[in-house]
């Protein structure tokens, strides 16, 4: 096994607040894995950890084998970690035109990544006639550019109707069946069942589970856990 990410025994506070708790869990190439929990639970301060925009307090992470910096090492990434923002009254295509110039990527990658996301027929619609669902759409495609080795997203599929839900659930698998690594933020046992390899729980920063999402359904526990508070862990 290749690995991607490895994190040991991370730890942030916030103040008195511990956010994560001596956490860790090792991604893999090819995993889509999923960080599960309720809201406040740790996942996007974990992501911003290994993203390099939130500070540890303790404990340890490192990408790919380990004798990459994390400055490199983070040119291999594509994340999405806030909503998609982009130049309003430019096409698709010129925003992505501007995000090609800015990564150094040729825009011949261009069309490949607007056809992953569905996009293709849209391209010369502006960013502001967009819905929720292409948005987030369009911020995967750019996401994807130059060609990272795996993708991040937090909350993907957040604030879409079942439609727009439906469809970036089948790009993420789309994107991993075709070889990059997925990690992916999720409040929704619902997603993680249907999109995530393996997962780790999260509850108040400390971990419940972490291993495979098919032994994560037989694993003791996770019953009560689901029915504690149905399908919204
Ligand atoms: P999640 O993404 O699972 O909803 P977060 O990682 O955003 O959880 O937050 C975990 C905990 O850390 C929450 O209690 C949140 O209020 C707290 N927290 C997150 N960021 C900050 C910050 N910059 N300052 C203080 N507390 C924070
Ligand atoms: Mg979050």
């Amino acid at each position: 096994m290749e690995p991607i990410l490895t994190i040991n025994n991370l730890t942030k506070k916030f103040g008195y607040l511990t956010a994560v708790k001596d956490l860790s869990f090792t991604i893999n190439k090819g995993n889509v894995y999923g960080i599960l929990g309720p809201n406040g639970s740790g996942k996007s301060t974990t992501l911003g950890i290994v993203l390099n925009v939130v500070n540890k307090t303790s404990g340890e992470f490192h990408w790919f084998d380990g004798n990459t910096t994390t400055h490199n090492a983070l040119k291999q990434v594509g994340a999405i970690i806030e909503r998609p923002n982009f130049y309003p009254y430019m096409t698709a295509e010129q925003n992505l035109k501007l995000v090609c110039k800015i990564k150094g990527v040729e825009y011949k990658k261009i069309t490949e990544k607007l056809e992953i996301v569905g996009l293709l027929d849209r391209k010369d619609s502006k960013f502001r006639t967009y819905s929720l669902g292409m948005k987030q759409r369009l911020a995967i495609a750019s996401a994807l550019l130059n060609d990272p080795e795996i993708l991040i997203l937090d909350e993907p599929t957040n604030g879409l109707d079942p439609q727009g839900i439906h469809q970036i659930r089948q790009i993420i698998k789309d994107i991993a069946n075709n070889g990059t690594t997925i990690l992916l933020a999720s409040h929704l046992l619902d997603e993680v069942e249907k999109v995530c390899t393996h997962v780790v729980v999260l509850r108040k920063g400390e971990k419940l589970y972490s291993g495979r999402v098919d032994e994560m359904i037989s694993s003791y526990g996770f019953f009560e856990l689901k029915a504690e508070k149905h399908n919204d862990l």
